[in-house]
């Protein structure tokens, strides 16, 4: 069997002529639940990350409820991004792989303009047994994109709650899809997820245009109950149409507009450090949780182990202790 690649030569691929297949190589890698891939894997990203001090890349959420149009919307904006000479990566982050396993957002037939087009790398959702959780595997995943070239990265997300956060928790803006509904649909976008948006677009102004616009004024209204944000910025909701394209110049220039505002304040950077902080967060929880369940399963093997050290104390917390003396003391964190 040929020696696999090592971090450095996949690194060295990543920046060369087959950036594209280098790409997926390294994604395997890095969404690999193999823990000897680790070292590689953790070898890559460090190359990657200091690879992105230097780009001026864009990273854009997107989210919205299912049926929104995030697809076909990405498949136009898409488009037109790679229009204005950028190259495109789409991400996916599926809330639902941690659950049932599987990727709702891997379809193959989505985006298929997109997914042919020579400057735009297209990639489905992480799968959940990834050793870092889906969280760091999407993160380094937008930094493996970048180091390999692609400057504007969409990472897509269904709107479920949870998705959101962990989508804005690793990129520069936050656009939301709603489409044209009642007002007690509307409603149904968290408050939390509208203030998490940069910008709201309502989609399929082409088909309903009147219920579009009363769409986007509800919103709007939605977000003049909350604080001012500190960053100075306006969000704005506009009616877009996916299908003709309505809207979208505008709201490729609003967003570029929005990364420009945020590069001169400084904002943009100070965001990114606070993401980078926050990933070693996880990733530290990540770690320790991995090692103290494999410490729990060798040394108590099952809940027969645990239910001995329960007995032999007073109370839970007594358990709790000795339990997380024993792990410190034999624990190596390798
Ligand atoms: P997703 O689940 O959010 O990815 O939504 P899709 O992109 O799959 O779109 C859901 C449905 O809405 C599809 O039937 C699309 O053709 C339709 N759709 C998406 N965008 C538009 C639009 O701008 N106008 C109209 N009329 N239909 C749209």
């Amino acid at each position: 069997a040929p020696r696999p690649e090592t971090a450095a030569e996949l690194f060295a691929q990543l920046r060369g002529p087959q950036h594209r297949r280098a790409l997926g190589r390294a994604i395997t890698l890095l969404e690999s639940t193999q823990e000897e891939d680790r070292f590689q894997a953790d070898a890559l990203i460090d190359l990657a990350r200091s690879a992105a001090e230097h780009s001026r890349s864009f990273r854009l959420g997107v989210s919205g409820t299912p049926g929104v149009g995030k697809s076909t919307f990405i498949e136009s904006f898409g488009l037109r991004v790679l229009e204005k000479g950028h190259r495109l990566a789409v991400l996916a982050v599926d809330p639902s792989s941690s659950l049932s396993g599987g990727s709702i957002l891997g379809d193959k037939t989505r985006m298929e303009a997109l997914s042919r087009h020579p400057a735009a790398f297209i990639r489905p959702s992480p799968n959940a047994g990834h050793l870092g959780g889906v969280g760091a595997a999407s993160r380094a995943t937008v930094l493996l994109c970048e180091a390999a070239g692609y400057d504007y990265i969409i990472v897509e997300t269904v709107g479920v709650g949870q998705a959101e956060w962990r989508v804005h928790g690793i990129t520069d803006a936050f656009l939301l899809l709603a489409q044209p509904a009642a007002g007690d649909e509307l409603q149904g976008i968290k408050r939390g997820i509208l203030e998490l948006a940069d910008h709201i677009a309502v989609n399929k102004a082409d088909a309903l245009p009147a219920a579009a616009r009363e769409s986007a004024r509800q919103l709007r209204q939605g977000l003049h109950l909350a604080p001012p944000r500190a960053d100075g910025w306006t969000v704005e909701v506009s009616t877009i149409s996916a299908h003709t394209g309505q809207g979208l110049e505008d709201l490729l220039e609003r967003l570029d507009h929005y990364a420009y505002r945020m590069r001169q304040a400084g904002i943009f950077q100070k965001r990114r450090d606070q993401q980078t902080v926050a990933w070693l967060r996880e990733s530290c929880e990540q770690r320790l949780n991995a090692q103290l369940l494999a410490f729990l399963r060798a040394k108590y093997q099952s809940s027969d182990g645990l239910q001995r050290i329960i007995d032999e104390h007073s109370s839970l917390s007594s358990a709790v202790n000795v339990i997380l003396a024993e792990f410190i003391k034999t624990t190596n964190l390798s």
